[in-house]
C-alpha cells in the first residue's frame, strides 16, 4: 500500500479551506466544517494559518444557528498583487491586480515589432512602473504571469508564427533577473480563465481570440483543456479552405488567415492600395459604408462561423465568447455571425461579446500567477 502522505492531505484540506473562502465571500468556520465535512478542529487550525498568513481576515459576526454567533471569515485579496503581461506583436498590454483579479493599475507600450532582443527590455519596463506606482502590500508582488501568442508547453513556448519567441527560455531568463515565479500560457486560455473568473457560471466555455493570430480557450467541465501537450484549441490552424492560402504552420487555407486582424487588414490594405492602415481607420470607413471594407468584414463574418460551427459541435459548449475588435467595437458583428449558425444539433449555445476585451489575456495571465501563490499548484 502507498503511503498516505500527510503534508499532501493537509494542503489539499487547506486549498480546499482557501478555496471555499474565496468563492463565498463571507463564511464562518462552522460553514465550512460542515460542506467540506471536515470536523470542526481541523478547519480551526487550518484557518488559524490562513490568518497568520494573512490571506484571510475576520470580518463581522454572521447569524446564530442556536449557538454562540460565529466570527465571520473573509479572503484577504489584498494580501499581495500579480502581474499579468499579454505580449502581443506589437503591443504590450498590461495589469496590476489583487489576487482575485481586480485590476489595480494598467499599463500599456507600444512596440515596433517584439523580438527575444528586446522582451526582456520591456517587461523590466513594466515591472519597474508596477514597483514604482503600487500600494503596500504585506507579499508585494506574488507572481508575473505571461499571454503568449503562440502554443506553449510546461511553461516554454513552442510556435509562435508573429515573433521569434520560439524555444526562447524567456520564464528562465526572467526568474534570474527579477526574482519572482514566472508563468506563461498561450493568450487565449488565459482569456478563458480571466472569462470564467469574471462570474460565469457556465461549466463549459470556449473563449475565442481574434488578434494578429486567432486561437480558442477551452474550458471542459470547469477545467481548462490543454490537450496532450498544450495545442489545443489552435483553431487558427484548422483548415477552412481546400488549397488555401499558405499559412506559416505549413498547411494551406488556415482559418487565421481569412479572419485575423492581420489578415483582415493586409487584405483591405491590398484591396484599397493603402500604405498604412491601423484597425480604427478600417472600422471608420465601415462605419461610413465604405463598401470594400463591408464586404471583407462580411467575409470575417462567414469564415469566423464556419469556426464557431466547428467548435459548437464538435464540444457541445455552454457558451462562446468571442474576443475581437471586430465584434467588440462594430455594432451588429455578433447578430450577424449568429445569423450563419444554422446548425439544429447543438443550437442552445449562447455566443456573445467579451466584457474584458482587450483586458482578458492579461487578467487571465495575472489570476494564473495568483492563483499558484495561493494554492501552490495543488489546486481543489
Ligand atoms: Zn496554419
Amino acid at each position: 500500500m502507498k503511503p498516505i502522505n500527510k503534508y499532501l492531505i493537509r494542503k489539499k484540506n487547506e486549498n480546499s479551506v482557501l478555496s471555499m473562502i474565496i468563492k463565498k465571500g463571507l463564511v464562518s468556520r462552522a460553514d465550512i466544517a460542515k460542506e467540506l465535512d471536515l470536523n470542526k478542529a481541523t478547519i480551526s487550525a487550518i484557518v488559524q494559518t490562513l490568518l497568520e498568513r494573512r490571506l484571510v481576515c475576520e470580518e463581522g459576526i454572521g447569524d446564530s444557528n442556536g449557538g454562540r454567533k460565529p466570527i465571520m471569515l473573509k479572503f484577504c485579496e489584498t494580501a499581495g498583487f500579480s502581474i499579468g503581461i499579454d505580449i502581443r506583436v506589437d503591443y504590450i498590454s498590461s495589469v496590476l491586480t489583487c489576487l482575485d483579479g481586480t485590476i489595480i493599475s494598467k499599463y500599456n507600450i507600444d512596440v515596433d515589432h517584439i523580438t527575444k532582443k528586446n522582451i526582456l527590455y520591456y517587461i523590466n519596463k513594466t515591472i519597474q512602473y508596477f514597483h514604482s506606482s503600487m500600494p503596500t502590500t504585506h507579499y508585494g508582488i506574488v507572481g508575473l504571469g505571461l499571454g503568449i501568442h503562440g502554443t506553449v508547453e510546461d511553461n516554454n513556448i513552442k510556435f509562435t508564427p508573429y515573433y521569434d519567441l520560439e524555444k526562447f527560455p524567456l520564464a528562465n531568463k526572467l526568474i534570474k533577473e527579477i526574482n519572482i515565479p514566472v508563468y506563461i500560457e498561450n493568450e487565449a486560455n488565459l482569456s478563458a480563465i480571466a472569462e470564467k473568473n469574471a462570474g460565469i457560471d457556465e461549466n463549459n466555455i470556449i473563449c475565442i481570440n481574434v488578434h494578429s493570430g486567432v486561437g480558442a480557450g477551452l474550458i471542459l467541465n470547469d477545467n481548462l483543456f490543454h490537450g496532450f501537450n498544450g495545442s489545443s484549441g489552435e483553431i487558427g490552424h484548422t483548415i477552412v479552405l481546400n488549397g488555401g492560402k499558405p499559412c506559416p504552420c505549413g498547411n494551406q487555407g488556415c482559418l487565421e488567415q481569412y479572419v485575423s486582424e492581420l489578415a483582415i487588414l493586409n487584405l483591405y490594405k491590398q484591396k484599397k492600395d493603402l500604405q498604412n492602415l491601423d484597425f480604427n481607420q478600417f472600422k471608420n470607413d465601415i462605419l461610413i459604408g465604405e463598401k470594400v471594407a463591408i464586404e471583407i468584414l462580411d467575409e470575417f463574418i462567414i469564415y469566423i462561423s464556419i469556426a464557431i460551427n466547428n467548435l459548437n459541435n464538435t464540444f457541445n459548449p455552454e457558451k462562446i465568447i468571442i474576443n475581437s475588435r471586430f465584434t467588440n467595437e462594430i455594432d451588429g458583428t455578433i447578430e450577424k455571425i449568429k445569423n450563419h449558425l444554422h446548425s439544429t444539433i447543438n443550437n442552445k449555445v449562447i455566443i456573445t461579446s467579451s466584457n474584458l476585451k482587450g483586458n482578458s489575456t492579461a487578467i487571465g495571465a495575472s489570476l494564473l500567477s495568483s492563483e499558484q501563490f495561493l494554492f501552490n499548484g495543488l489546486i481543489s
